[in-house]
C-alpha cells in the first residue's frame, strides 16, 4: 500500500543518482562530526544538504538534474581514476613504482632484481634504479 503510494508519488520525478548519493555520504559524515562537535554551523549545513537531496529527488526537471549529475561525474572522474590506480599500485607486490627523474613519467620495474639500468620510454633518459 505504502509502496504503491510512493511509486505513484515518484512518477515523473527524478529520484536518486550518483550526485545525490555523494551528497548523502557527505551528509552522514558531517552529521557524525556534528554529533561530536555540536557546531551550530554544521547543523545548518547538514540540513541544507538534506534539503538539496530531497529537492533533487523530487524534482520534475529531469534534464536539469541529469546535467548536474553529468557535471558532477565529470568532476570526480579524475579523482576516482587516481584513487583506483593508487590502489592497484598498492596491491601490486611484483613491481616497484617510481617517477622518471628527468620528465616525471610514471614507471615500474619488476621487484628484486637489484640495481638495474632503466630507460625512460617517454623522454629517452637512462638512469639507475634499485628494484
Ligand atoms: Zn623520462
Amino acid at each position: 500500500m505504502i509502496r504503491q503510494w510512493v511509486s505513484r508519488f515518484m512518477v515523473g520525478r527524478y529520484g536518486m543518482d550518483q550526485l545525490n548519493t555523494a551528497i548523502m555520504v557527505v551528509y552522514l559524515i558531517l552529521y557524525v562530526v556534528f554529533l561530536f562537535t555540536r557546531l551550530a554551523v554544521l547543523d545548518l549545513i547538514v540540513l541544507a544538504l538534506l534539503l538539496v537531496t530531497l529537492f533533487r529527488m523530487l524534482s520534475r526537471n529531469l534534464d536539469r538534474r541529469r546535467a548536474e549529475n553529468a557535471r558532477f561525474l565529470q568532476l570526480v572522474r579524475p579523482i576516482c581514476r587516481r584513487f583506483k590506480s593508487c590502489r592497484a599500485r598498492m596491491q601490486d607486490r611484483d613491481h616497484r613504482y617510481f617517477k622518471c627523474p628527468n620528465c616525471g613519467q610514471q614507471m615500474r620495474v619488476p621487484r628484486g632484481k637489484g640495481r638495474i639500468t632503466v630507460h625512460c620510454r617517454a623522454c629517452g633518459a637512462t638512469f639507475e634504479e634499485k628494484s
